[in-house]
């Protein structure tokens, strides 16, 4: 199974627009970060996770000529603003593409979203099979089985996922004891990192290098990144053994 981090900037993106600083004007490939998001490829079996506003590139760059799931973290527009980009793989596949969230995230779907899930749709419209799932409750997607978990994002309880070996946790600050038994036995961690200062509703770097040596994790991969945490060279060098800024496009096999 391989895992593609497609996109690994904070909500703005990484160069931020009009911003000078010495990561947003970086030569280095690596400082330029789409909106987090990831893919999973098991054979012939394809799952997004989250479709931000840099889907489509994001879609392209992994050459996704099919989808055959959508799991969404939650409902924030930087994981959600694409979802109408999803028309291309109604157009190949000819039927709805499953989304898989929260029902409270599936609600604000179907109010910001309305044209997508009106009873007289547009024609060419994104078709969507919207399926409610619940922490805990294991879903399969051809071969591939996963659990999604809760975290905390702040005070908002949103989903992360464990696949294989494979734990992703975004825009969390807060791992909440009842999801520990997700985390048993994870290889690799994909966990938010925003920056060196304390947030409201993401780990920072210390604090999520806190989270991969608390459970002894051998291989973190860090994404959510802002551009306040420093050129990707500079930083990456500095951190434990194990432990990496993930860049976009960065693929895993577990
Ligand atoms: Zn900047
Ligand atoms: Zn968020
Ligand atoms: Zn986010």
């Amino acid at each position: 199974m391989k895992i593609t981090l497609t996109g690994t900037g904070t909500s703005q993106g990484i160069p931020v627009i009009g911003c000078g600083c010495e990561v947003c004007t970086s030569d280095d490939w690596k400082d330029k970060r789409l909106r987090t998001a990831a893919f999973i490829q098991d054979g012939n079996t394809n799952i997004a996770i989250d479709a931000g506003p840099d889907f489509r590139q994001q879609m392209l760059a992994v050459g996704a000529d099919h989808l055959d799931a959508l799991i969404l973290t939650h409902e924030h527009n930087d994981h959600i603003a694409g979802l109408d980009d999803i028309r291309p793989f109604n157009f190949l596949q000819r039927k709805p593409i499953k989304v898989f969230s929260l029902a409270r995230v599936a609600n604000d779907l179907r109010s910001r979203f309305a044209y997508i899930f009106s009873p007289t749709p547009y024609p060419g419209a994104p078709s969507i099979d919207l399926i409610e799932i619940l922490p805990q409750q294991r879903l399969q997607v051809g071969p591939v089985e996963i659990l999604p978990f809760s975290v905390f994002h702040g005070a908002m309880e949103i989903l992360s996922f464990r696949v294989g070996a494979m734990a992703y946790i975004t825009d969390a600050n807060r791992i909440p004891p009842a999801s520990e038994n997700a985390l048993v036995g994870v290889e690799t961690l994909i966990i938010n990192a925003l920056h060196h200062r304390v947030h409201h509703s993401h780990f920072n770097l210390q604090q999520a290098i806190e989270q991969v040596e608390m459970r002894k994790i051998p291989r973190a991969l860090f994404t959510h990144i802002s551009h306040q945490m420093g050129r990707h060279q500079q930083v990456n060098a500095e951190l434990p053994e194990g432990m990496e800024l993930g860049y976009d496009g960065l693929t895993i096999t577990i």
